[in-house]
């Protein structure tokens, strides 16, 4: 996605997304971040890993040459952003740091027009980019694929999983951030309680979203996670990190936000059997639990008004 011209790393495609398109943001998934708001999610082609159970493959391990993709500029993107009545806008679908250029750009054009702009990523960058993501976006999703070294050379074929962690303590002091971890079944699913233990150092308030990876890929032979044994581990890491989520699969009832102090249902959300959920309701008083009164960690924009009240 980069190449080097007149001595510079530039762009080889800026301003082209394979995706955009308006969803809402409880399915990108971000959960704690404007419930309810519609976003327009975007994305371009390409990633830096090379995850062996991919699910985007087909952008995120194309050529972007042999992919249909739109060039539009930032302020076309805002355009059919505001159009399409988002709140905000997503990059997402493959790695942002391809694109990094692009997706700054954008987010600089959003913020002109007051829409926040959040993105997902493997975390996997320098020092200098991970500035300018925390910088530029308001949200971001970054997956924890593992904390084993072993893991990351072997199923994302990267050697280093140290910028990982180093970036996502980094985003959590400055930017609204939520954690994603894909388990693959009999690979990681040991890790869930080591994992929950690690974010609630950073920040207990982090919300941790556990996604259930159905086999893609090259590891379409692997087995299916089976819900109730990492239902029974998530219930145990409960009791480390309050904001725990299990999606993927139809009717999962990890997908609502409770109150860790008086366990009120504060979000309502339904799983509809993909990535995330939808909402269903909000009840949060000025981000507070309407039962005891406790804060809850939320991004919101009350001058906007709140969807799904
Ligand atoms: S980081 Fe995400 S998009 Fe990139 S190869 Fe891995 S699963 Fe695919």
């Amino acid at each position: 996605m980069y190449a080097v011209v007149d001595g510079e790393i530039r762009e080889r495609f800026p301003n082209t997304w394979s995706t955009y398109h308006a969803t809402h943001i409880e399915q990108i998934p971000f959960f704690h971040a404007y419930p309810g708001s519609r976003s327009l999610l975007v994305g371009t082609a390409g990633c830096n890993f090379s995850c062996s159970y991919c699910m985007n493959a087909y952008v995120a391990k194309e050529k972007p040459e042999n992919l249909d993709l739109f060039e539009l500029t930032p302020e076309k993107l805002v355009k059919t952003a505001k159009l399409s009545g988002c709140h905000n806008i997503v990059f997402g679908v493959n790695e942002v740091t391809v694109s990094l250029p692009s997706a700054i750009n954008l987010a600089k054009e959003a913020k002109l027009h007051n829409l926040p702009m959040g993105c997902l990523s493997n975390g996997y960058m320098t020092e200098e980019a991970a500035g300018l993501l925390a910088d530029h976006m308001s949200f971001l999703n970054i997956s924890l694929k593992s904390l084993s070294p072993e893991f990351y050379q072997k199923y994302a074929g990267v050697t280093d999983i140290k910028p990982v962690l180093r970036n996502i303590e980094k985003f959590a002091v400055k930017n609204h951030l939520e954690i994603t971890t894909p388990i693959v079944q009999s690979v990681n699913d040991h890790e869930i309680e080591e994992i929950a233990k690690y974010i609630r150092d950073i920040d207990p308030n982090i919300p941790w979203h556990v996604f259930r990876l159905l086999p893609e890929y090259k590891m379409k032979d692997y087995a299916y996670p089976d819900i109730e044994k990492i239902s029974e581990a998530l219930q145990k890491a409960g009791e480390i990190l309050p904001y725990i989520y299990f999606s993927n699969f139809v009717g999962s009832p990890w997908v609502s936000t409770n109150c860790p102090e008086c366990g009120k249902t504060v979000i309502n959300r339904i799983s509809l059997g993909t990535c995330g959920a939808k909402l269903l309701n909000n009840l949060l008083l000025e981000n507070r639990c309407p039962g005891c009164g406790e804060k809850i960690a939320v991004l919101e924009d009350y001058e906007k008004g709140i969807p799904g009240r």
